[in-house]
């Protein structure tokens, strides 16, 4: 049998042990307030016992991660094909910020994950949801089957106010006819999911559905077979924008990080896996947690490959 809490320890101990943690995101300046020494992890598996290591409950911002979660939701209701005649999926190679391919591509972004592709769904949720802010929380908790996950309100005004690269994104989609809602409103619903805080654990249990082909802990199917197949297949190619490729070679599973230092991890019908690591190496990814990751299926030889 296989020791997952033995191997937990050992990649915590590794993790404190490393000088070199890379660094807190600072382009948001409430995010860097955060300092680089946390560390947590936390594994629900399918079936059996959850394992989990360190900081696993102290809540962080998921950022990029909640595109994952809009991505769900807009699929949800309205279907795949409906969307993906706004929004690519095919990886971008580029940072998860890069402006010039989505004018070079006549304002269609690369796929739902990057800013820009994830911009496109905040208008498609503006327009289909009756309060898209608190409906958005919603769907969160339900994932994650907890009611007391929320927004921070200092994180979204932070990014609101520094966000200059995305209001560009957003005018430049609005220019190509990509954005039905004024893109101050679709921003605001934009930094507001990007804020959201969530610990190891909240996350590993919102990301259940990815893994059990659509239902949650409690059993209540959010998603068809074919959406998460979807979903997962985006997170393969798109999780980690231009270290995506790195992220399948070294890890080799479906997830997506943030530049809060959170990644989620999946193998279907066997686990879903939280990593939390503030610092984050040249490409926006947390640091240690690439490298708790690959520790993590190299020592398990659990991935999908
Ligand atoms: N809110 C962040 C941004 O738009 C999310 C980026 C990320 O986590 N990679 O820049």
């Amino acid at each position: 049998m296989t020791n997952f809490q033995g191997i937990l320890d050992t990649i915590y101990e590794t993790a404190k042990a490393t000088k070199n943690k890379g660094e807190v995101a600072n382009y948001i300046p409430e995010l860097a307030k955060i300092k680089e020494d946390h560390f947590g992890m936390y594994l629900n598996k399918l079936q059996g016992e959850d394992y989990f290591v360190g900081e696993w409950d102290i809540p962080f911002s998921i950022q990029s991660i909640s595109k994952v979660f809009s991505l769900a939701l807009a699929f949800s209701m309205l279907g795949t094909k409906n969307i993906l005649t706004r929004v690519d999926v095919e990886p971008s190679g580029n940072p998860f910020n890069h402006l010039s391919l989505l004018e070079q591509e006549e304002g269609i972004p690369r796929n739902p994950l990057v800013n820009s592709g994830a911009i496109v769904i905040a208008d498609i949720l503006v327009s289909e949801l009756k309060n898209p802010k608190e409906d958005f929380l919603q769907f969160v908790r339900d994932l994650a089957h907890d009611q007391s996950i929320q927004f921070n309100e200092k994180v979204a005004a932070s990014e609101a106010k520094t966000g200059y690269n995305n209001f560009a994104a957003a005018n430049l989609l609005k220019s190509f006819n990509n954005l039905n809602n004024d893109v101050e409103a679709i921003l605001d619903f934009y930094f507001h999911q990007c804020s959201i805080e969530m610990n190891c654990k909240q996350l590993s249990d919102a990301f259940f559905p990815f893994a059990n082909q659509g239902s949650c802990l409690k059993g209540n199917p959010h998603l068809n077979k074919n959406q998460v197949k979807r979903i997962n297949a985006i997170m393969l190619t798109c999780g980690f924008y231009d270290e995506a490729g790195e992220f399948a070679f070294e890890v080799g599973l479906p997830g997506k990080s943030g530049v809060g230092g959170g990644i989620v991890a999946l193998l279907p019908g066997e686990f879903t896996l939280t990593c939390w690591s503030p610092g984050l190496n040249d490409k926006g990814n947390s640091k240690l947690g690439m490298l708790a990751l690959e520790s993590f299926t190299t020592q398990t030889q659990l991935s999908i490959f």
